[in-house]
């Protein structure tokens, strides 16, 4: 089987600490990472998306991955904005350990409500899941993350494009200079390093990927239908399999089937 993420392009994410004003800046480049989630949306057949839609998933892959670098690395994060016009469910996950991140657009069957909303997951291996959702208005993801910072999380955010494929996230910590933090522009945060005293805190890198596999899709496939290939397969030869995560699509055969089944097996009696 061959490793998806072989060939990634990593993007390099970088914080400091706004001396004086106890704020916190994260900063990167996300254009590399596009040109893998375009090359993905091309490998894996998915529908063009159109201006609108491409601006907003971009966008919230970067706010994603700026939200990861602004919080513990052990932090694994999904978000979900369900738009109702028209109909849309944007979904984004990553974490910071494997810096993984990824995303689609879901535009058929989607369940709508009065109002936008924002569904935010969080999982750390120590400590308790935390989920919240929040309403939010207009189209503009980086304002979606503002207002879900400003009733979800702890510090309040602003999200700024810079110039090219560059974004950066200014978290305002307890005793920030709040004036400032809201004064902030685009333009003033391209220059925080001539303006203010930064302290260098972390740098992390984020690739664009999933993470699926064909094994887990076929463990997945074996906890719903058994291991018998006749109720698997229901009499074809082929089975095309698609991941909910990222739309990638395998292709299980009756071999590779049984070839699973087996590392499945030596899997569990590794366990033991
Ligand atoms: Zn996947």
């Amino acid at each position: 089987m061959s490793d998806p993420e072989d060939g990634a392009n990593r993007v390099e994410l970088v914080s400091h600490f706004v001396r004086h004003k106890n704020a916190m800046v994260a900063r990167g480049d996300f254009g590399p990472l596009f040109e893998d989630h375009y090359l993905h949306l091309m490998q894996s057949g998915q529908p063009r998306l159109n201006p609108a839609q491409d601006t907003q998933l971009k966008d919230a892959l970067a706010g994603l991955v700026l939200h990861l670098m602004s919080n513990p690395r052990d932090f694994t994060t999904a978000w979900t904005l369900n738009f109702n016009e028209p109909p849309m469910n944007l979904f984004v996950t990553g974490d910071s350990e494997e810096g993984r991140v990824v995303g689609r657009v879901f535009t058929k069957d989607v369940k709508v409500h009065p109002r936008p909303l924002f569904y935010s997951q969080t999982s750390r291996p120590r400590g308790k899941d935390r989920q919240s959702t929040v309403e939010f208005a207009g189209g503009d993801l980086f304002s979606a993350v503002e207002q879900y910072y400003a009733t979800s999380e702890q510090f309040p955010a602003r999200l700024f494009h810079l110039e090219g494929d560059k974004a950066a996230m200014v978290t305002a910590h307890p005793d920030a200079d709040l004036e400032w933090f809201a004064q902030l522009t685009a333009e003033k945060v391209a220059q925080l390093d001539e303006s203010e005293e930064l302290g260098f805190l972390e740098r992390r890198s984020y690739h664009f990927a999933c993470g699926c596999r064909l094994i887990t899709i076929v463990r997945v496939l074996v906890n719903t239908f058994g291991r018998d290939p006749e109720k698997v397969f229901a009499g074809q030869d082929t089975l095309q399999i698609s991941c909910p995560r990222c739309a990638g699509t395998f292709e299980l055969t009756t071999t590779l089937f049984a070839e699973a089944l087996i590392l499945l097996d030596g899997a569990k009696a590794d366990e033991k």
